[in-house]
């Protein structure tokens, strides 16, 4: 039988060594043959043990069995054989589908036994004489959630239990914290992880996701290995918990040599004890070649804990032992074991016979008290240990793992203060070569004119904003560098066609094909989620450049430029509606009435007739005097609020158009990003893969997707370079809008034959940095360089050598004239004083006739009715009213008498 053969084969030296001793206890262990480590560690236990004649009052055999993989059946063979072989107690690491076979068998023959444990907590069968020598700690999962204040989370699983978990997990949730599950997904993998979070982030890359994963240490290692590796997938928007004991393990360099992720997870080896420095020591020195998987600086939690449990093992037969040293005398006849006073425990036989000792054994077990490299290892009636902590570490962003809390079944977790360190950097950055990609682009990077008979070499062949800047970092920094063009001439944007799925310095970076791109490479989100930036050297914002308009020739009607048609039209009917009713109250007024007694007799006249009401009106506005004035109280009202309105409008005309005349105005058919939105005869477009092309390709702004929409229902307004670009806005005669970014924008703006022009404001805000790969070791450097040449003003005098200094449309031939012409807002206070003045006039002047109407009444004795009536008849007609006419009379004839 192979698992007979497999049993004598893998009995280690250290037990056969011992073969001579009178009484060796055997401790049976089955293992799958996945990790060497962990029977090596067993053996090593016991080998130490073994050979240390002070401390040991027994000697110990290990009858080790290997079974080749987590099947019940095979399981079960092993342990019957071990069984009948005698051993004492039993110890496995087997978590599978095996475990259960173990615990039944162990609860039947009452064999103690000793496992590493799940940790899970329910459903699983109990093992009534054994323990569990992983600690539970779902409750601390909880707490790290609620300690991240996480409201969803994506759940990932690979073994049968992950959903109990995951329901265990809600269950301890209390109800004033809530939970949601944004997706579950049962992995065979980490492929199938990998492929899961990658659609998750392509449908939604912006969102956090914290992510559970429920999963061995191989597998979660490669979830997050794949994940930094895929180019897709954000970074910064993931945070991992995994719950597995894993990050005991190695990770440094695996997973932090990308420096990019968030990763929380759980320590259960107490790092800073004595046992562990001694065990660390002494499992380096081991020879690998005879302990197979030893010899490391590194051991897994598994590793540590197999180590502690048989540890308890050796400690609980020690204490048996020392209460009883003759305990099982009775079990050792001539070499063979018996129990109960047959050999060996038979497990096919129809009536079970107890392991005799089981019970006690059990016992002694739950009753240790000792240390390991787990912490303390003691346990409750059930077999779970207590008084236990865990650490809760953390892996951030280019940070090595740090601890953040400590959780015990008591307290929960206890943060303490996290010493977090960068991951190590290389140090000798200073003399190397880099090489530094960048693009031609004015005033950035130009290809530098020679003096005639001098042939440039290498950087030299360069000059620009970029060459000074890329020299004043190396200087700082202390490296040389090798300036190489991007091979596409692009920035770099998404591509599919492209090997690392970007193109342009972006892609280059990301194949590590150049070590740092110094060029105007926008700092955007979804660049840093593949590159590294430093901190930016150059504020900028979308901006928008069209060709300037050709100035407008004086029309004939220029001179009513300065006021708008709108106030034109006002004017008029106000001149209009001014002399109407300066007619109508100087009809009603009587003081403006004139009587002269001619040869025809008596006669009323009235100097406001409606042609002369025009006539004085009109006078008004052209300053002029007229040889009518008003001499009615109503009639002058109407005057003054008519000389205060024109007034005001003429100083206001003659204002204007003093500036009108002087200044050229340009008529600027788009000023904001607005009016583009709204017309299509003007055609816009950006640079094709570049974050100005990104900005309105993600852009919720109405306006923004709106242009997007328009830009990209006609792919030819893209363009492959700026150059190209402003060459269109030059040549298209005004039909063409260039979308860029402002630097250039005010750059371009400056160079012959200066016809383009910058309208309205900066669509964004942002900045240029300069770039490396994800991790790069130079970035530190980097950053301090471009914030100390910040700081010490070189970045401004760079800019102004190559922007201001510059330029070559310094005369400013051309101005854009910023007067306009006056609205009906800016006049519209004279408006409402000329309206209030002739309503008061109006009232005036009514006020008048009914004094005056009523005083004739009274002379004539007629009635007030009567006498209004006569009045408004002269008002219309002209003709003396016949009350006048009566008084006339009499008064002339009253004379005559005297
Ligand atoms: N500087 C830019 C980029 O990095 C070009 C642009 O967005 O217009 O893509």
């Amino acid at each position: 039988m192979r698992e007979w053969e497999a049993m004598d084969k893998h009995l280690i030296r250290g037990g056969q060594q011992q073969q001579q001793l009178p009484e060796k206890i055997p401790i049976g262990a089955i293992f799958t043959e996945s990790n060497p480590e962990i029977q090596t560690v067993f053996k090593y236990a016991i080998h130490l043990h073994n050979s240390n004649e002070s401390l040991s009052r027994f000697k110990v055999e290990p009858v080790i069995d290997v079974v080749d993989s987590d099947d019940p059946f095979k399981v079960s063979r092993a342990l019957c054989l071990q069984l009948s072989r005698g051993v004492f107690s039993l110890v496995s690491p087997i978590i599978g589908h095996a475990y259960e076979t173990l615990v039944s068998y162990s609860n039947i023959f009452q064999m103690p036994f000793v496992h590493l444990g799940m940790s899970r907590t329910m459903d699983v069968k109990h093992a009534d004489y054994g323990i569990s020598m992983r600690p539970r700690y779902l409750p601390a999962i909880v707490d790290v959630i609620k300690f991240y204040d996480w409201k969803t989370i994506i759940y990932i699983y690979q073994s049968d239990d992950g959903l109990m978990k995951l329901q265990h997990i809600f269950s301890i949730v209390n109800d004033n914290y809530t939970l949601e599950i944004r997706a579950v997904k049962r992995i065979v993998n980490a492929t199938d992880a990998h492929q899961f979070l990658h659609a998750l982030e392509l449908s939604d890359s912006q969102s956090k996701k914290y992510v559970i994963l429920d999963c061995d240490s191989e597998t979660a290692k490669q979830i997050i290995i794949d994940h930094v590796r895929d180019i897709y997938m954000g970074r910064r928007n993931f945070h991992f918990l995994l719950t597995s004991l894993i990050m005991d393990d190695y990770w440094n360099n695996q997973v932090q040599e990308f420096g990019a992720i968030n990763i929380t997870g759980f320590r259960v080896l107490q790092t800073t004890s004595h046992e562990f420095r001694q065990f660390s020591k002494s499992w380096r020195n081991l020879n690998p070649g005879l302990w197979p998987g030893a010899g490391t600086n590194y051991f897994s939690a598994d590793t540590a804990l197999m180590f502690d449990a048989t540890k308890v093992i050796l400690d609980t037969y020690n204490r048996l032992l020392k209460k009883k040293s003759d305990l099982f005398k009775n079990n050792f006849r001539r070499g063979e074991f018996f129990n109960n006073g047959t050999k060996g425990i038979d497990c096919r036989r129809q009536s079970v016979i107890i392991w005799e000792h089981g019970d006690k054994i059990a016992k002694y077990i739950k009753k240790s008290e000792i240390t390991g490299l787990t912490g303390n290892l003691s346990f409750i009636e059930s077999g779970f240990r207590r008084n236990f902590s865990i650490d809760v570490v953390e892996m951030t962003v280019n940070h090595e793992m740090a601890k953040i809390a400590e959780w015990t079944e008591e307290d929960g977790m206890i943060l303490v203060p996290g010493k977090y360190r960068r991951i190590y950097q290389e140090s000798n950055i200073e003399n190397k070569t880099y090489i530094v990609t960048s693009i031609l682009e004015e005033p950035y990077l130009m290809e530098k004119v020679p003096e005639s008979g001098v042939v440039l070499t290498g950087n030299d062949r360069f000059e620009g904003y970029c060459k000074d800047l890329a020299d004043s970092i190396a200087k700082n920094v202390g490296f040389n560098y090798e300036l190489r063009l991007v091979n596409d001439s692009k920035y770099g944007g998404l591509d599919s066609k492209s090997p690392s799925g970007w193109n342009g310095m972006v892609g280059e970076l990301i194949r590590k094909e150049s070590d740092i791109a110094i060029a105007p490479l926008t700092i955007t989100s979804a660049r840093e989620r593949v590159i590294d930036f430093t901190k930016p050297f150059m504020s900028l914002g979308i901006s928008i450049m069209i060709k300037k308009p050709v100035k407008k020739n004086p029309g004939i009607f220029s001179f009513m430029n300065p006021l708008s048609q709108e106030i034109w039209v006002y004017i008029i009917l106000s001149y209009i509606g001014v002399s109407v009713v300066l007619f109508l109250v100087s009809r009603f007024s009587p003081h403006e009435w004139r009587y002269e007694d001619t040869l025809c007799g008596p006669k009323v006249s009235n100097d406001f007739s409606l042609n002369n009401s025009l006539w004085f009106s009109l006078g008004a506005i052209m300053q002029q005097s007229c040889d009518v004035c008003p001499r009615s109280i109503s009639g002058r009202i109407v005057g003054s609020v008519w000389w205060f309105f024109t007034l005001i409008i003429i100083s206001s005309y003659t204002a204007n158009l003093a500036a009108f005349l002087t200044v050229e105005r340009m008529v600027t058919p788009i000023n904001s990003a607005d009016d583009l939105s709204k017309q299509t005869e003007v055609e816009y477009g950006v640079l094709k893969y570049s974050s100005t092309m990104e900005f309105f390709r993600k852009s919720k702004i109405t306006v923004y997707s709106r242009m997007w929409e328009f830009m990209s229902a006609k792919p030819n307004v893209f363009v492959d370079s700026y150059t190209e670009g402003i060459r269109r806005v030059r040549e298209s005669k005004g039909k063409y809008a260039f979308l860029i970014e402002s630097t250039q924008n005010d750059y371009n703006n400056e160079r012959q034959p200066c016809d383009t022009m910058k309208v309205g404001r900066n669509l964004d805000a942002k900045g240029y940095g300069l770039a490396t790969p994800l991790g790069s070791p130079l970035r530190i450097e980097l950053n301090l360089a471009v914030l100390n040449l910040i700081e010490s003003g070189d970045l401004t005098k760079l800019e102004n050598k190559w922007w201001y200094d510059r330029s070559e449309c310094k005369t400013k031939d051309i101005k854009e004239s910023s007067q306009s012409e006056l609205t009906l807002s800016n006049v519209a206070g004279c408006f409402y004083i000329l309206i209030g003045g002739l309503v008061l006039a109006m009232v005036v002047a009514l006020i008048e006739f009914c004094w005056k109407s009523r005083r004739e009444a009274i002379q004539s004795k007629t009635s007030l009715y009567e006498a209004m009536k006569a009045n408004v008849r002269v008002s219309i007609t002209g003709a003396p009213a016949y009350s006048v006419y009566l008084n006339r009379t009499i008064a002339r004839n009253r004379t005559d008498s005297v």
